[in-house]
C-alpha cells in the first residue's frame, strides 16, 4: 500500500468515527487554526518573504488576516449553517416533513498554487473543516519555504489523521489524484485544471476548480481618472501582478487614453517611487522561469512606464504597455505578472466584442460614473465576479462568493459558500404511518383524473 493511500485510509477511519462531524469539534479545531496563525504570524511572514519578497503588510492583509476573518465568521455562524434547512412539502407527498441535511463529503484533497501560498491553502481548509471533513493539503512546490512552514505547523497543531500536508511537485500531486478522495478542491491554472478534472472523472470525484484567465478592466470617459488609475495600479501591482483576479489588461475609451496613461504613470510613482526596485513594498517574481516568461513581453508594443528588470533578483518593474494589439504575445495568455497592456475601444459594443475574444475571465472591472455603461457590461459579458470602480477588493467581503465560470473554473467559496462547497446537500422527506393516501398504488383505474387535478 502506498504511503499516501495509508494517509487517506487513516483519515477515512477518523472521519467514519464521526469526531470531525461534531459541531463542538469543528469549532474547537477552527479556533486551533486561528491559534496557529496568530502564534506563528512572524514565522509565516518570513517564509512568504523568502519565497516572494512579499512585504509583511501584504502577507498579513492578503493572507493571514483574510483567513482569520473567515475563521471568525465560520465560528460565529456554524451552528446555524449545520442545522437542517426546512423546506415546504408538496401536494403529492402530503402529509410529510421535508428538510435538507448538510453532510460532509468525507476526506478532501486541497491542491493550491504559489501566488498566495498561505491563503489559497488555508482558506479552502476553513470551509472543509467547517463542513466537517478531514483534509490533505498539497501546497505548491514553487514556494518551498512557505510550504515547509505549512507542513510543520499543521503537524504541530493538528492530528494528521484529521488534517495533514503532503508536499511535493507534479508527481506527488498526480499520485494523490489517483486516490479515491471524496472531494477535490483545486486552485491553479486552467491547463492543470483540465488534468485535475480528468483524474477526478476516473473516480467520479466532485471538484471545485478555481482557475485563472485574462481579467479585463474597462475604463470609460466618465470615470474619475486619477482615482481609477490609483485603484487599478494598486490591484495590478500588489504581489507584483501575481494575483488571479488582478486586471490582466486595460480597455480604455479612446478619447481619454493619453490622459489616462499619464495618470497610470503618476500612480505607479506615487505607490512605488521613482525606482520601484528600491521600494520595500514591491514583491518579486516567484522564480526564474516565470521571470523569463514575463520579460519576453516587455518588447510588445511601447513602454509607457517601467520596463526595467533584474534577473539576479527576479525583479520586473511595474510596467504599462501601449500600442498593443490582440495578436501580441502578451494578449495570448494570462499575464500573471506586473505588466499591464493598454488597449482602446471606440464604443461599448466594441469593448464587449473585444473582451469576448478571450475565454470567460475570472474577474472583470469597470470604471465608470455612467449607470448604463455598468449595466451594459454586466449584462453582456460573462465572468466569475468583479467590481465597479475598484479592483480585487471584492475579495475582502466574505458575503460575496468567489469563483469562476467557463474556463476560469466552477464552484465557489469564501464565507458561507465555502461551507456549502464542502457539504453535500442531503434532501430528506419524512412521513409517518397515520395516513396512507391510496392514489399512487395500482390498480390505477379511475385514478388519473385525480392525478391530473394534483399536477394542475
Ligand atoms: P499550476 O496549475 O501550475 O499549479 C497549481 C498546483 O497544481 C500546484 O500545487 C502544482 O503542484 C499542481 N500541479 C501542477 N501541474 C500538475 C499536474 N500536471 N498534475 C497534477 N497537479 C499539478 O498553477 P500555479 O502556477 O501554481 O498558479 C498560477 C495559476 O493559478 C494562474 O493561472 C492563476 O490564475 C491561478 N490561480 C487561480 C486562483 C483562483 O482562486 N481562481 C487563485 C490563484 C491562482
Amino acid at each position: 500500500m502506498s504511503e499516501y493511500q495509508n494517509v487517506l485510509d487513516r483519515q477515512r477511519i477518523f472521519f467514519q468515527d464521526g469526531t470531525a462531524r461534531e459541531l463542538s469539534f469543528r469549532i474547537a479545531q477552527l479556533k486551533e487554526l486561528k491559534k496557529l496563525l496568530t502564534e506563528n504570524e512572524q514565522k509565516i511572514i518570513e517564509a512568504v518573504y523568502e519565497d516572494l519578497k512579499k512585504p509583511a503588510f501584504e502577507t498579513f492583509g492578503t493572507e493571514i488576516g483574510l483567513i482569520i476573518g473567515e475563521i471568525n465568521y465560520a465560528v460565529k455562524n456554524l451552528a446555524d449553517w449545520v442545522s437542517p434547512t426546512k423546506v415546504p412539502g408538496s401536494l403529492v407527498n402530503f402529509p410529510s416533513r421535508n428538510y435538507i441535511l448538510k453532510e460532509p463529503y468525507g476526506s478532501v484533497l486541497i491542491i493550491s498554487p504559489w501566488n498566495y501560498p498561505v491563503q489559497l491553502t488555508l482558506l479552502p481548509l476553513v470551509g472543509a473543516m467547517a463542513a466537517g471533513n478531514t483534509a490533505v493539503l498539497k501546497p505548491s512546490e514553487l514556494t518551498p519555504h512557505t510550504s515547509a512552514v505549512l507542513a510543520e505547523l499543521i503537524a504541530q497543531y493538528f492530528d494528521p489523521d484529521y488534517i495533514t500536508v503532503i508536499n511535493g511537485g507534479v508527481e506527488t500531486s498526480s499520485a494523490l489524484l489517483d486516490l479515491r478522495f471524496d472531494y477535490i478542491f483545486f486552485t491553479g491554472s486552467t491547463r492543470v485544471g483540465k488534468i485535475i478534472m480528468q483524474k477526478a472523472a476516473v473516480n467520479l470525484t466532485p471538484v471545485t476548480l478555481e482557475l485563472g484567465g485574462k481579467s479585463p478592466c474597462i475604463v470609460d470617459e466618465t470615470a474619475d481618472l486619477a482615482i481609477s488609475a490609483k485603484r487599478i495600479v494598486w490591484g495590478k501591482f500588489v504581489n507584483a501582478g501575481q494575483t488571479c483576479v488582478a486586471p490582466d489588461y486595460l480597455l480604455v475609451q479612446e478619447d481619454i487614453k493619453e490622459e489616462f496613461l499619464r495618470h497610470l504613470s503618476a500612480s505607479i510613482e506615487e505607490l512605488y517611487g521613482e525606482h520601484p526596485e528600491e521600494s520595500p513594498d514591491y514583491t518579486r517574481i516567484v522564480n526564474h522561469d516565470h521571470f523569463e516568461r514575463l520579460r519576453s513581453y516587455l518588447n510588445n508594443g511601447t513602454i509607457v512606464s517601467g520596463g526595467d528588470s533584474n534577473p539576479e533578483t527576479n525583479f520586473i518593474a511595474p510596467t504599462v504597455l501601449d500600442n498593443i494589439s490582440w495578436d501580441d504575445p502578451v494578449m495570448q495568455d494570462e499575464i500573471f505578472g506586473p505588466i499591464l497592456p493598454v488597449l482602446c475601444y471606440h464604443d461599448l459594443l466594441d469593448a464587449v466584442t473585444q473582451v469576448r475574444k478571450a475565454p470567460r475571465p475570472l474577474a472583470l472591472y469597470v470604471f465608470t460614473a455612467n449607470d448604463n455603461t455598468e449595466k451594459y457590461i454586466l449584462e453582456n459579458i460573462s465572468f466569475g465576479g468583479g467590481a465597479i470602480n475598484d479592483t480585487i477588493a471584492q475579495l475582502g467581503n466574505h458575503h460575496l462568493s468567489f469563483g469562476g465560470v467557463g474556463s476560469s473554473g466552477f464552484g465557489s467559496y469564501h464565507g458561507k459558500a465555502s461551507f456549502d462547497s464542502f457539504s453535500h446537500q442531503k434532501s430528506i422527506m419524512k412521513k409517518d404511518f397515520f395516513v396512507d393516501i391510496p392514489l399512487r398504488y395500482a390498480p390505477y383505474e379511475g385514478k388519473i383524473k385525480w392525478l391530473k387535478t394534483i399536477f394542475r
